[in-house]
């Protein structure tokens, strides 16, 4: 039987704002807020001084790749066990990873296959998006299966013709109406690829001296690349009704026509990452610029304010970080050809306290809104709500005890002295004091302390049906 617990003396987040609370935590749930400093020794056996700190739910981030090979024989650095344990030492509680299916996989098998990789191995609690890379009309009966099975989302992309997971508007479309008519959530990534291959051979077409190096990469999918491929979406999600969840927006254009599209009505909704906040497009010209490679690619001042006005309006939802980390080796193998840049930056480890120093301190968005944008809002969007993303009694104790005060420059090296860091270097405020999952401790100063991976598939509900309003 797990011990009671008492974190006392903090300010907790309540949905609405913080409140001066003792919280009692027993069998791995929250079980009631307390006046501040009624203490109850008799009930708790083990109390957390939360002083001077804020109470949070633990941070719920909806998009991370651990052990995902990506072609070319490369894979992503982190896999399920050190992905997920860096996240639950900086605050994360629960993520939402992918589905790999083999070509011509049903999405049933995929999901099965990537849970089983996952299960056992995992810090955090867990769920899965279901990745279509193929379409048959047959899948339709596995989607309402995986819905069932408490998995009910898909990820659909309108790039990768060259891998062969592309969907074209024919089959989004198609695609979009099954998903309506099972009560699952379509997460698109939003770029177009006619367009990219239209802004791309003009960089080609660049004498050799004039060429841009990785910065080519910005060049070839300049924001109209993704606002395009969000508008279709859109239009699409608005045809059928669908729920549609647009991922890591890196432009203030897409995120405004998410805002435009939930007012009239459309079940859109979007999400943005640290990168997109925080870094500019600038680092692409670097001598190494070529690790800042992600996809969409970093943007520039305009928009990075377009996206917190975007986080602070309610325009977008939830903060994730696509987490998709590599080693330098990897990231320095691409030979100076855009076609072999290695995507995908690191961000569990970090996102908190990057949104913490460039929104909150700077008065971008309230602390309020920041915890929101990493528990509640993706919790509610993504059918984890409200077993997930609060703090109310019956919630699971999933607590992240934040310390704002806390400064520390970040190591010039990442933890290994392999993998590539974007942020190495920076100094960040706020720091994860303590962590905990369902009632246990998982770290502490940012640091894990447990050696029980005792991680679970978290199970989430499907959006709203259509016509249920
Ligand atoms: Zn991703």
């Amino acid at each position: 039987m797990q011990r009671d617990l008492l974190i006392r003396s903090g300010r907790v987040f309540d949905g609405r704002g913080y409140r001066r609370a003792d919280l009692l935590v027993s069998g791995g749930r929250v079980q009631r807020w307390l006046r501040p400093g009624k203490r109850r020794p008799a009930e708790a056996s083990t109390v957390l001084d939360a002083a001077g700190c804020l109470v949070l739910p633990g941070a719920v981030d909806p998009h991370v790749h651990f052990e995902l090979g990506v072609g070319g024989g490369r894979t992503t650095c982190d896999d399920f066990s050190s992905g997920s344990a860096s996240a639950a030492a900086a605050g994360v509680t629960t993520f939402i990873d992918y589905t790999a299916p083999e070509p011509g996989e049903g999405p049933l098998s995929a999901f099965r296959r990537r849970r089983a990789r996952a299960d056992g191995r995992v810090f955090c609690d867990y769920s899965l998006h279901n990745v279509l890379i193929d379409w048959r009309p047959g899948w339709r009966r596995e989607l309402a299966a995986l819905a069932r099975a408490g998995a009910p989302s898909v990820k659909v992309f309108l790039i990768y013709r060259e891998r062969g997971w592309q969907s074209d508007e024919g089959r989004l479309l198609e695609i979009m109406s099954a998903c309506a008519a099972q009560g699952l959530i379509v997460c698109v990534h939003a770029e177009n690829e006619p367009l990219i291959d239209h802004f791309r051979q003009r960089v080609d077409s660049l004498p050799r001296r004039q060429r841009p190096g990785a910065s080519g990469l910005a060049l070839s999918r300049p924001a109209l690349v993704e606002e395009m491929a969000a508008a279709q979406a859109i239009l699409l999600a608005g045809a059928t009704g669908a729920h549609l969840h647009l991922v890591h927006l890196s432009t203030a254009g897409a995120a405004a026509l998410v805002g435009a599209a939930r007012q009239s009505g459309i079940r859109a909704s979007g999400d943005t990452c640290p990168q997109y906040l925080v870094l500019d497009k600038d680092r692409l010209s670097d001598r190494d610029g070529h690790r800042f490679a992600c996809c969409p690619p970093l943007r520039g001042e305009r928009d990075r304010r377009g996206l917190w006005s975007a986080l602070a309006a309610g325009m977008l939802e939830a903060l994730a970080t696509d987490h998709c980390a590599f080693d330098l080796s990897t990231k320095d193998a691409w030979g100076g050809h855009l076609d072999h840049l290695a995507f995908g930056l690191p961000g569990v480890a970090t996102a908190l306290r990057l949104t913490f120093t460039h929104g909150v301190r700077t008065g971008r968005i309230s602390a309020t809104r920041w915890a929101f944008l990493h528990s509640e809002g993706p919790a509610r969007r993504f059918g984890l709500f409200p077993r997930k993303g609060n703090l109310l009694p019956g919630a699971d104790a999933d607590v992240l005890v934040w310390d704002p005060e806390h400064r520390e420059r970040l190591p010039a090296q990442s933890r290994n002295g392999r993998d590539f860091s974007p942020y190495a270097g920076m100094t960040l405020y706020g720091h994860p004091r303590t962590v905990l999952l369902r009632g246990r401790i998982v770290s502490r100063e940012g640091r894990l302390v447990t050696t029980r991976a005792f991680g679970k598939f978290a199970l989430r509900r499907p959006p709203q049906r259509t016509g249920e309003g």
